[in-house]
């Protein structure tokens, strides 16, 4: 199959998987079933027809309202999809269709269904949690014993390293300002990545938080000291250290020696 073809199969593939993301991050916080109900208008109940549930286009055909309600879509539904596709292919380029491809776009799924709804409830499930680890084993065990050290010394430096920014937080502001959530995610992405990369993805995470804080502060739209879903910054880290790590790494490394 030409590269060409390959492309356009996987966008395809992820808008639709990012639709049925969509699903699950509206459903899972509240308990209900991610396959049935049929996708429905939430205003109005009105069940979409097959063309009213293509990924984005639908959207697009329906300039963002109900076809039946006329109530506004929520503009999250196309950028969940897209955002999926995208990921799907930053994945293919990175990986091939190889095995770790899969593996890769499995937990970048349930790390875009972690975030969102890390956003809208400020928590991080554990269900969710647990089916990453049962990917999560799989670079551990590809590597061998000496990723087997790295992966537990990245999941305890990460993990601890949280619960003493947690511990500090509250010592701080006497409220608690990251959640335990945050501390498990931090040390799943430890194991994922081993400690290497999972300095860089923390990193990231924290310097993605400092930048949108210090953008949102003078708005009035945060305080200091207030709690914030950490999660959204730890899978932008996690995405980063998983695609480029190695070579955000060697960057940082000649810029600093
Ligand atoms: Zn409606």
């Amino acid at each position: 199959m030409a590269t060409e073809m390959i492309t356009v199969f996987i966008v395809v593939f992820g808008l639709m998987v990012g639709s049925f993301l969509n699903v699950c991050i509206y459903r899972i916080p509240k308990k209900e079933s991610i396959v049935f109900p049929r996708s429905h208008c939430l205003h109005c109940n009105h069940q979409l027809r097959a063309w009213e549930n293509i990924p984005v286009i639908s959207f697009l055909m329906l300039k963002g309202r109900c076809s039946s309600c006329k109530n506004k879509i929520s503009f999250r539904y196309p950028v969940v999809e897209l955002l999926t596709a995208v990921l799907f292919l930053l994945t293919y380029f990175r990986f091939g269709l190889t095995i770790d491809f899969l593996v890769y776009i499995y937990l970048l799924c349930l790390l875009v269904i972690i975030t969102f709804i890390d956003i809208d409830t400020m928590e991080i499930l554990n269900g969710l949690l647990i089916l990453c680890l049962i990917v999560g084993v799989y670079p551990v065990l590809e590597g061998g014993i000496n990723s087997i050290y790295q992966s537990l010394i990245g999941a305890l430096s990460l993990g601890l390293g949280f619960l003493l920014i947690r511990m500090f937080g509250q010592f701080l502001f006497k409220k608690e300002s990251m959640g335990f959530g945050d501390i498990k995610y931090a040390a799943f992405i430890g194991l994922l990545l081993g400690w290497k990369m999972a300095l860089v993805a923390s990193a990231i995470a924290f310097i993605s938080a400092s930048v949108l804080f210090l953008i949102l502060l003078p708005f009035g739209k945060i305080a200091i000291g207030q709690r914030i879903p950490f999660g959204p910054f730890l899978s932008l880290g996690a995405l980063l250290g998983l695609l480029w790590g190695t070579h955000i790494l060697e960057w940082y490394l000649n810029l600093v020696f």
